[in-house]
């Protein structure tokens, strides 16, 4: 809630064209909540499972406080709303269904994804974890998603695997993009600085308080890849300073046990988005089209290629962006 809301230009353009009806009448007239089936919880959030009574369709209602710190936060949630609504044909992001409204919380009835976060593979050892033949195609739908947000302006500015979920785990269903409460629409003559996301994702840019842009989205897509594959985080610090400092430094070991059975695309993909300058980054665009991700290149040749040429490979991929300035939007 703070100086970002009501005289947010970008936000208030947003907010002006809300469709979705805001209903007011009882929740638990027209749900069923699930009892003891809590699918995850925030700062200010607690979402249920629960069961459309009309028809028997299960959702996960996202319950929002609208105070927070003594603050009315009200706009916030209606944003979150403005996004949902705006990327409700995109099959990559979560479908927002109906609003409600109490005196003193919103409640978000989303599209119920029953696999859960992506988190608990990218932690889990074993069979249970992502294989990298897995990761390639959800990393393909993620970058959909971002794709699309980035085409219509806007930047998630949350991306981790808590906010990616699944909508099956067996048979491994299709991912759904969640979490909009710190997302924005970018606006060509007005900037945008300082969002804090989470730690360990967030772009050395928001540390630096310099413009956030699409391409600090794709600073987080590049953790995101790393984790999926390694199951570790590349920037953990042992404090949050200690995180903020390996970021800002870019302090990251491609030569790491974890990395080493992996492709050179692989690797190469990581490297092409944790660059410090945001305009060097790949975009979800691009990322699309990397070899890594191409279902076209035959595997054969991608597998072939181990850690030892990727520092070339990246050289190549790299200065190629470079030289070719992305607008920064
Ligand atoms: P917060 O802003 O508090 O982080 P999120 O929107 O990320 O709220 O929701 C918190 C958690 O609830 C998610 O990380 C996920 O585990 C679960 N969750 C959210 N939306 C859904 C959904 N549509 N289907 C299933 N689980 C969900
Ligand atoms: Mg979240």
């Amino acid at each position: 809630c703070v100086g970002s809301t009501k005289t947010d230009r970008i936000g208030t353009s947003l907010l002006e064209n809300i469709q979705t009806q805001i209903r007011t009448e009882p929740f638990e007239d027209i749900y069923r909540v699930t009892p003891n089936r809590e699918l995850g919880r925030g700062k200010f959030a607690v979402v249920r499972r629960c069961t459309e009574k009309s028809t028997g369709t299960v959702y996960a209602a996202k319950f929002v406080r609208k105070r927070r710190k003594g603050q009315d936060c009200r706009v916030e949630v209606l944003r979150e709303m403005a996004v949902l609504e705006l990327t409700n044909p995109n099959p990559r992001i979560i479908n927002l269904h109906q609003v409600y409204e109490t005196p003193t919380e919103m409640i978000l009835v989303l599209e119920y994804a029953a696999g859960g976060e992506i988190f608990d593979q990218c932690v889990a050892e074993g069979d249970e974890a992502f294989t990298h033949q897995e990761v390639k195609p959800l990393m393909r739908q993620i970058l959909e998603g971002v794709d699309f947000l980035h085409r219509n302006n806007i930047v998630h500015l949350d991306l981790k695997p808590q906010n990616i979920l699944l909508t099956s785990v067996r048979p491994l269903g299709d991912i759904k993009i969640v979490d909009f409460g710190l997302s924005r629409r970018l606006c060509q003559n007005h900037e945008l600085r300082e969002i804090m996301g989470t730690p360990e994702y967030v772009a050395p840019e928001i540390l630096n308080y310099e413009p956030i842009s699409t391409a600090t989205d794709m600073w987080s897509i590049g953790v995101l890849a790393y984790v999926m594959l390694t199951g570790t985080s590349p920037f953990l610090g042992d404090d949050k300073q200690g995180t903020f400092l390996n970021i800002s430094q870019i302090n990251i070991d491609y030569t790491e046990g974890e990395l080493q059975d992996l492709p050179a695309s692989a690797i190469n993909f990581i490297q092409s988005l944790l660059i410090k300058e945001p305009k060097c980054r790949a975009t979800a665009e691009e990322c699309l089209r990397h070899h890594w991700l191409r279902t076209d290149v035959p595997q054969k040749t991608d597998d072939a290629q181990k850690t030892g040429d990727a520092q070339k490979t990246d050289k190549d991929f790299t200065s190629d962006f470079c030289q070719q300035p992305r607008s920064s939007l």
